[in-house]
């Protein structure tokens, strides 16, 4: 469900910003930095441990969105 997300991942070497998509990194686990053009690999265990963490959040934060509703 989050495939289409971007998520930003710091570049090791030069801290610059890349954007990717949680999709591209279930494929694949290099990612090409465009500041400094260097690859790298990304740690997916811990990556995909943030995004379950985020994934639960959100079910959560649907559940409590759903609990405001009101029957009239
Ligand atoms: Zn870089």
């Amino acid at each position: 469900m989050f495939d289409n997300q971007t998520i930003g991942v710091t570049c090791p070497k030069c801290r610059n910003q890349i954007e990717t998509t949680i999709g591209w990194l279930k494929t694949s686990d290099k990612v090409t930095c465009t500041g400094c053009s260097s690859d790298f690999v990304i740690d997916k265990e811990k990556l995909f441990t943030g995004i379950k963490k985020a994934e639960e959040a959100s079910a959560k934060l649907r559940r409590s969105i759903g609990d405001i509703g009101e029957d009239r």
